[in-house]
């Protein structure tokens, strides 16, 4: 009985989200609606549309809590970033800087090339329950067209430099795009130390995908509260609640 009034109102919601596409931001177009609160939020992603089913039925989502973590000798990271033009682009769910070609990772004998990378504030993942102001997510593919996202969090405390370009460029609105004529590099944003989590998880926003390589840097980088709080202005809280760690083993480096 309750089973099946639930299948209803599942069914229903399913149909609104169709029938309503004035609901649908500008930076939506290409998929089914979904927001971080109210009717299309986190708990809602997998009952919003059949293509985001893992984010309620997956098993190894993302992110996680970083807590008792097995201390193993890891590989290195070898972070070979080179320069980029500036592009970035507002899609209403975050702000993206999409890097050009020619920047990669390689770790445990496979090269991933950096493709973008984005900001969540909040960070999503905690370590030992601690969530940090803000974290970056560097997303790198290998030619299998699997995942390899680099995780950096951002504490509170000294204005950052590296990141001045990015800021004073950042786009206000959804669906704003800027090509800017000047050049940033990867390799400066992320911290100097390479220790690291690692772990089996997911895409942290609809559809939620699995089979993500996570590599969680220790160490964070600064922003001062200022710089936090200007992106936080624009993009408000967009950061997917902790999912259950399950079967998984949570690395650390040693
Ligand atoms: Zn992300």
């Amino acid at each position: 009985m309750m089973v099946s009034a639930r299948k209803v109102l599942i069914s229903a919601v399913v149909a609104l989200g169709l029938s309503f596409p004035a609901c649908l931001t500008a930076a939506d177009k290409h998929g089914p609606h979904w927001a971080y609160e109210g009717e299309h939020g986190p708990e809602h992603w997998g009952h919003v549309s059949k293509e985001f089913q893992a984010c309620s039925e997956g098993k190894t989502q993302s992110p996680i809590d970083l807590s008792n973590a097995a201390p193993e000798a890891l590989p290195k990271i070898e972070f070979r970033y080179d320069s980029s033009r500036l592009n970035i682009v507002n899609n209403g769910h975050t702000v993206q800087v999409n890097y050009d070609g020619g920047s990669s990772i390689a770790v445990d004998g496979s090269e991933y090339k950096l493709v973008q990378f984005h900001f969540h504030t909040p960070s999503e993942h905690t370590v030992d329950g601690k969530s940090y102001g803000n974290e970056m997510h560097l997303v790198h593919k290998n030619d299998k067209g699997q995942l390899a996202v680099v995780g950096v969090l951002v504490e509170e405390g000294d204005e950052n430099k590296a990141y001045s370009t990015i800021w004073s460029n950042l786009p206000a609105k959804a669906g704003e795009e800027r090509s800017v004529e000047a050049s940033i590099n990867a390799g400066e944003l992320i911290p100097s130390e390479s220790g690291y989590f690692t772990y089996a998880g997911s895409l942290t926003t609809p559809p939620c995908s699995e089979s993500v390589k996570w590599i969680v840097l220790k160490s964070p980088v600064q922003m001062s509260a200022a710089q936090i709080k200007e992106i936080r202005d624009i993009m408000n809280k967009n950061n997917r609640p902790v999912q259950p760690l399950n079967e998984r083993v949570l690395k650390v480096s040693q």
